[in-house]
């Protein structure tokens, strides 16, 4: 029996299936406990979350969402869920069918990548399983996003569509959900087949029930509440799988408590709070309100009863004392003693003071004499031999008494991935320099200059910054994961805002260009505000915005970037706007060749915003910001290589235009920028070619080190690799506080000198 039977009877299911014991619940189990119950929760956190994917993906990873079948075979739940997490969808209903537009191309691009990235060892025979294998999946997704699409009432937009508004009743939701879960397969001859009846039961009364339309958030409520119910238990079969059967442990609660008539009973969860659980006062109805209700002529003429929590404590106290009263044979009264959520001791119920009093006969005992007469409390430590299953074994084998001894150097022995773990924090903690602080000489020789792929400045940039991170991004290839968010009042992430202004000012510029426009006349306004619209059109479609203050606010943002960039190319005339965006060594143009201080030549690729032709047949290299300026943070010149972009680049145009660089220029054409121009002449930058020498031998030596200031962690994407931690401005790295101690060893001599003051 238990006060609390969600909780028991959740533990008691996950602890007696590992065990293969078998207990009938009383009670039943809560839907969740089923695949289906899962399920619907998954769909209705779908829709509360505003279409968001992440809930599906996450289902279809954990296998409780099965992908439809395709030509009669079914594609792994993981693959289709890789798949449509790289949709990057996020949120909105809109999104979803653009995404589903989208998805074979998106497989032809995916297949042409690979193709030219694989080597000449895969076969023609493994390539053609391969796409077949994509393509199935591709098409259990199509399937699957359009059903799900289908089950939604039309009514329903989701966060970013403007439909959100709508009232939505919980009767339309119980319809799509029911439709969702034609989805579901039970498998034949399981409990499953028992908890879709239910639930289908349920949905179908709320379908006729509750038309009452409403806010979205409402009516998700009003269908939860109507769906707690109780499913039998996994591998419980028959028409009642909650009577208490023969041969198998039985859980109940206290209202349902002393019926089976079985010779040991063990009552559960009898600590204070749990006893009295329900019978706090009501925040609407307070006691003080019932008791004056009560008083009124009117309710005493109508028999009104509003139980008050003296009432409620008094009924559930007396429903405890019958159900004892009515249990035979030997019963053991327990209570948890230990909260640990948080850490604090429980107090056992009255009840139990009571029960020793009965058993001895004796009204005089108090609780110091329960507390003697129950001795110490048990834990997950056994107290004796006998173990039930493997955590009983190690803790046995681990512990004297109840005392939990230290393990390690068995669990080393037993675990061999626990101990090659440990292994590695203790030499990360060490003050020899090893492969797990990223000095890894024999990587070198797979990464460095040797490789076919032409080295980006940006890359060279993140090696100065930290090896490490180069380490982890350029070799290890690891990527932070980033799935697009709903904030509202957040139409655009910077990087968004950032790609639509380099097209405006790409599309504004090319149309001047092209048509001899003056950027002084008011035509050049004009063409200005289209190109903005057009952009921000174009956005639209591609990210639904969460409201329209959102959009309007982002887009005001943008406008005035706009304005700001016309300003700025107006007060700016000298030369003439020659390329713009020119690549290389990416989208099928050669790599920048750029010979370096040894005489050694090096391949690099890029795009270069734009490059103007001066009055003196000299060129100028432009690079658009979009945020803020930023401002020289490093003593060391180039930022200790952490801004070599200038002298690559003006090197690079020179290499691929084959004319004379003049100077290179950050412009900050943006409200937060306020129309800054930060200019390099091409001679002060011949410093940055030697810089980027040295960070290629690094990555040649197979120096991957972490950086020695903290700031660089700051905003690093592997920040919980290194367990960083940011509190206010502060920011804690363990690693780069190792490497600060470690400086002086000759790895990091090249690092330190280029970090040292001019
Ligand atoms: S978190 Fe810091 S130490 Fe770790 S990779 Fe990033 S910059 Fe380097």
């Amino acid at each position: 029996m238990a006060t609390d039977p969600v909780t028991y009877g959740c533990a008691l299911d996950a602890l007696t299936a590992s065990l293969n014991v078998p207990v009938t619940f009383g009670v039943g189990l809560p839907l969740e406990r089923s695949r289906v119950g899962r399920l619907l929760r998954t769909y209705l956190l779908w829709i509360e979350q505003g279409f968001h994917a992440q809930p599906l993906v996450q289902a279809l990873a954990r296998g409780e969402l099965h992908p439809p079948a395709v030509g009669g075979d079914q594609p792994s739940g993981a693959q289709v869920a890789r798949m449509l997490r790289d949709l990057r969808i996020g949120w909105g209903r809109s999104r979803y069918a653009a995404a589903l537009d989208g998805l074979p191309e998106r497989g032809r691009q995916e297949e042409q990548s690979r193709a030219r990235h694989e080597g000449p060892e895969s076969s023609d025979a493994e390539r053609a399983r391969r796409i077949a294998g994509r393509e199935q999946a591709r098409r259990s997704l199509e399937i699957l996003l359009k059903e799900l699409l289908a089950s939604m009432p039309t009514s329903i937009g989701g966060q970013g569509d403007e439909s959100k508004q709508t009232a939505v009743s919980a009767a339309e939701i119980a319809g799509g959900a029911a439709r969702f879960l034609e989805l579901f397969k039970p498998r034949p001859g399981t409990e499953e087949e028992e908890a879709l009846r239910r639930v289908n039961e349920r949905l179908l009364r709320v379908q006729a029930a509750c038309g009452r339309r409403t806010a979205l958030s409402a009516a998700i409520a009003e269908l939860r509440a109507r769906l707690r119910l109780r499913v039998p238990r996994v591998g419980t079969l028959g028409p009642l799988p909650w009577t208490s059967a023969a041969g198998a442990l039985h859980l109940t609660d206290i209202e349902h408590g002393g019926r089976s008539g079985r010779p040991c009973t063990f009552v559960v969860g009898l600590d204070a709070d749990r006893v009295t659980a329900g019978s706090r006062q009501d925040p609407i109805l307070p006691d003080s309100d019932r008791e004056g209700i009560h008083a009124s002529p009117d309710a005493l003429l109508a028999g009104a009863l509003l139980p008050t929590r003296p009432d409620r404590l008094m009924a559930k106290r007396y429903e405890l004392a019958a159900m004892l009263a009515s249990l035979r044979g030997e019963v053991t009264l327990s209570y948890a003693a230990w909260d640990s959520a948080t850490g604090s001791l429980l107090a056992p119920d009255p009840v139990l003071l009571q029960a020793l009093r009965v058993r001895d006969r004796d009204d005089r005992r108090s609780f110091d004499d329960l507390q003697l007469a129950l001795g110490a409390p048990v834990s997950p430590v056994p107290s004796h031999q006998g173990a039930i299953d493997a955590a009983d074994v190690w803790m046995g084998t681990i512990s004297r008494g109840s005392t939990l001894l230290g393990g390690v150097d068995l669990v080393r022995k037993s675990f061999a991935g626990l101990a090659a773990g440990l292994r590695a924090r203790e030499a990360r903690m060490g003050s020899a320099l090893t492969s797990f602080h990223g000095h890894l000489p024999a990587a070198g020789v797979l990464t460095g200059a040797g490789r076919e792929r032409p080295f980006s400045p940006s890359e060279l940039q993140k090696l100065a910054a930290c090896p490490l991170s180069w380490f982890y991004k350029y070799a290890l290839r690891v990527r932070k994961l980033e799935d697009p968010e709903y904030v509202a009042g957040q139409w655009l992430t910077p990087l968004e805002r950032g790609e639509i202004l380099h097209s405006v000012f790409e599309g504004f510029g090319v149309e001047c260009r092209d048509g001899g426009i003056d950027v002084a006349s008011l035509e050049a306004d004009e063409i200005l505000e289209r190109v903005v619209q057009h952009e921000l059109a174009g956005a639209r479609a591609r990210v639904p915005p969460p409201s329209p203050i959102a959009m309007e606010s982002e887009a005001e943002e943008v406008r005035d970037a706009a304005r700001v960039f016309l300003t700025m190319e107006r007060e700016n005339r000298e030369g003439s706007w020659q390329w713009f965006e020119l690549p290389f060594g990416r989208e099928g143009s050669p790599p920048a060749m750029i010979r370096l201080p040894s005489g050694r030549v090096v391949p690099f690729r890029g795009q270069v915003d734009r490059v103007d032709r001066l009055p003196d047949g000299r060129l100028r290299v432009i690079d658009y910001k979009t945020g803020k300026v930023f401002e020289n943070e490093w003593d060391a010149p180039f930022g200790g290589g952490r801004q070599i972009q200038p002298g690559i680049y003006a090197r690079a145009v020179e290499g691929v235009l084959g004319r004379e660089v003049a100077s290179f220029e950050y412009r900050f054409p943006s409200g937060r920028g306020l129309g800054v121009i930060q200019t390099h002449r091409t001679d002060e930058l011949e410093a940055t070619l030697a810089i980027a020498e040295d960070l290629l031998g690094l990555i040649e030596a197979g120096v991957f080190v972490a950086t020695d200031e903290a700031a660089d962690c700051t905003w690093c994407d592997f920040r919980p690799i290194c367990r960083v931690q940011t509190k206010g401005w502060d920011t804690t790295s363990p690693r780069a506080a190792w490497s600060r101690e470690h400086r002086t060893l000759p790895e990091y001599s090249t690092l330190v000198r280029l970090r040292a003051k001019t």
